[in-house]
Formats: structure tokens, sequence, C-alpha cells
């Protein structure tokens, strides 16, 4: 009973309380004027983290319920259902594991994509390309997970020390998917076309060298298939590196804005962030590890498992939820850090207009309701409310000037 307490006290119940935290300051902030939007897109943006904070608090429930079944009697069923060796069995253990998890979220997900996010404007594909999506999905779950836990299976059951080794071979799988993903994974969901715009082509390359960026062109990605939010990023690391423009964001901002957002980007390249942030989850996959790998007896009992490769696996899945959270209280306080760093380096570089500018059209476009419950920003914001970074670049006017209000 210990650990289905544990997981509730530290990790569930702190989860709804943020969930209910958050619900409460919405309400509130909905009775007051309006501000950044104008008066219908802020009730819609109230609204829309409204329905999202509740079904994550349906989430957090069927997952707790899920993880005591579990605990309870699933494990142990599956353990002498499963007769194969030790090697196949835990890779067919963890598998399944994975798989109920998935499906058992399906509806949510289903339900977010289809019902919630049509109804507020941004799911664009329909039900046709939600289910090539979750069947790519799956399909990647089961070869990608299903090569990995045959490895983490085959060290643990094989070396002394495994905790190491799969940190070793977690850390280069790692590292090597930053370069692979923009070129690999990313096409299978969206297209990928070179950026058709020379005037704007010219400038990016003119922003991009004063840097010293060197990239393998600017690429726009027609998000617009299946999303209305707007975005830009860089992918992948060393020379491979791409700029990725959402089509979305090219027909909503002025080209000094989206200037602007790059000068953002480039801050991030600049000061090293993707490597910072790297090491920062390398540091969480170590300490999970050393955690899972010096786990008491007692619990194993408590789960009906023996110390094998899938019971140690399945708790390194299990504890990665409530380690995480916590995790990412450091996690987001230096992603904050970090945005604002990168908004005083794309100011510099463009303007503090533009890029404020660039700013307000982001939040109002993705329908982000642009405050949250402190505590609940602290635990789940990897970026500075948007008031907070208009005040830092000095911009905090723009904010409340008639003209941005009305614009979306
Ligand atoms: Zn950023």
């Amino acid at each position: 009973m210990n650990l289905i307490v544990c997981y509730a006290l530290f990790f569930s119940l702190p989860k709804l309380i943020l969930s209910f935290l958050q619900l409460n300051f919405i309400r509130q902030e909905k009775a007051k004027p309006p501000y950044i939007l104008e008066s219908s897109a802020f009730l819609k943006a109230a609204d829309y983290a409204s329905v999202r904070e509740k079904i994550a608090i349906y989430n957090v429930s069927l997952d707790f319920l899920l993880m005591s079944f579990w605990i309870l009697f699933g494990f142990s069923a599956l353990d002498s259902a499963l007769e194969l060796s030790p090697l196949m069995k835990s890779v067919v253990f963890v598998l399944v594991f994975l798989v109920v998890g998935a499906l058992v979220n399906l509806p949510f997900e289903a339900y977010q994509t289809l019902v919630i996010d049509k109804k507020f404007g941004f799911a664009k594909g329909g039900m046709k390309l939600f289910i090539t999506d979750t069947l790519k999905s799956f399909a990647l779950l089961l070869i990608v997970s299903g090569i990995l836990i045959f490895v983490f299976s085959w060290i643990i059951l094989e070396v002394r020390f495994w905790e190491v080794y799969v940190f070793l071979f977690g850390a280069v799988l790692l590292i090597g998917i930053n370069f692979l993903y923009p070129l690999l994974i990313a096409p299978m969901f969206n297209k990928f076309t070179p950026l058709e715009n020379p005037k704007l082509q010219d400038k990016i390359t003119a922003l991009l060298h004063r840097v010293g960026f060197q990239s393998k062109g600017v690429f726009v990605m027609d998000a617009s298939r299946r999303d209305g939010r707007l975005n830009a990023y860089f992918a992948g690391l060393g020379r491979a590196k791409r700029v990725i423009l959402f089509d979305t964001l090219l027909e909503k901002i002025s080209s000094d804005s989206i200037l602007a957002v790059l000068g953002h980007e480039l801050g991030h390249f600049k000061h090293y962030d993707i490597y910072k942030m790297l090491g920062l989850v390398l540091g969480f996959f170590g300490v999970l590890l050393f955690v899972v790998a010096n786990l008491p007896e007692s619990l194993f009992v408590e789960a009906n498992l023996e110390r094998s490769a899938h019971a140690l696996i399945v708790f390194l899945l299990l504890l990665s939820s409530p380690i995480g959270l916590y995790f990412m209280l450091l996690v987001n306080w230096r992603s904050c850090q970090n945005e604002f760093a990168a908004d005083r380096f794309g100011a510099e570089l463009t303007s503090a207009e533009s890029l404020s500018n660039a700013l307000l059209v982001l939040v109002k476009e993705n329908n982000s309701f642009p405050l949250a419950h402190p505590l609940y920003m602290r635990f789940f914001y990897s970026h500075p409310p948007l008031m907070a970074r208009l005040m830092a670049l000095g911009c905090a006017n723009l904010a409340n000037q008639p003209q941005n209000i009305q614009k979306v």
C-alpha cells in the first residue's frame, strides 16, 4: 500500500491541487476587465485553459487508478502469463505496460483534438488525420520503444552496474535524436519546403550571418494542416541545423516580427541553451537511474514483482512522472531565465518593439491565457508570462494599446 499512497501523496494529489488552483485562478481573472486580448478572445482563452485543466484532472485520476491496478493485480498477472526467455519477457512485458497506458489515454487525446481543439478552432485535420497520426505514433511507439527496451533489458541482464551503461547509452541516443529528429521523424508528420520568399530569405540570411549561425536552410512547415498555432524553431545540432518557420507564422506576422522571433531563437543558439537543457535532462535521467538501481526490496514485493529487468524498467517509467514533476521546477526556472536572456538578445539584434509585437501576436493566436497561478506557473511554464516579458523589454505599454488589442 505504501507505494500507492506515496504516488498519491507526492504526485497525483499535488497535480490535482495545482489544477484546482489554476481553475480557480482563471475563474477570478475571467471576472476582471480583459488585458492583452480583446474581450471575446480573453474569455475564449480563459475557457480553453479551463477545459484543458478539467481534462487534466480526469487524466490524473485515471493515471492513478491505472497505476494502482498495475501494482495491485496487473504486474503479477502479466508476469505469470508470459512464459518467455528473460530478455524477450522483459521486452513484451514493458511493451504491454506502455500500450495499455497509451490506449487508456487515447479517448482523452481524441476528445482533446477532435472535440475541444476543433471547437476552439485549433485542430483542422479532422478524424482522418487524427487516426493516421495516432496509427503512426503507435507504430513508432512499438518500434522505437521495442528497440530501446530490448537494449536496456540486455544491459540490465548482462552487465554489472547496468545503470552506468544505460545512462551512457541514453546520453548517446538523446544527442543522436537531436541530430536526426528533424531529418527523419519530423517529415513523417509534416511537410517541410524551402522558403519561397527571396526578400525574406535574404533578410534571414543576413541576420544569421551577423551571429555566425550556420544552417542547412530556411524551411516552412505546413503546421496549418493540423493546427492554427504559430511557432518558429531551429532543429538539429551542429551543421545539420535548420530554421523552421510555421506557415501560420508567415501568414500572421510582419517580416520584421519574424526576424525578431528568429533573433530570439538565435539568442538561444548563442547562449548554448540547447546544450544546457540537454545537460539538465541527462542529469534527470542520471538521478532517476540511480534511484531505481537502489530501490529497496520491499517496493518490488509490494508491486508483486521480482527484481528483474522488466521490473526495473517499469519502475523507471513509473517513477519518472513524480520525480519529473519536481525536477521540472528546476528546468522551468532555468528555462525562464533563458527566455529572458534570448529576448534581450533578439531585441538587441532587431528591435524590442518588433519582438514585443511578435510576442503579442503569438499569445493571441495561440489562444493562451496571458497569466497563470504563480505556483502552477513554476511547475508547468517553461516560458515566462507575456506581461513579464513585455515589461523586461520595456514595452509593457504595447499590451494595452487599443490597436494591439483589436488586432486579432
Ligand atoms: Zn525562446
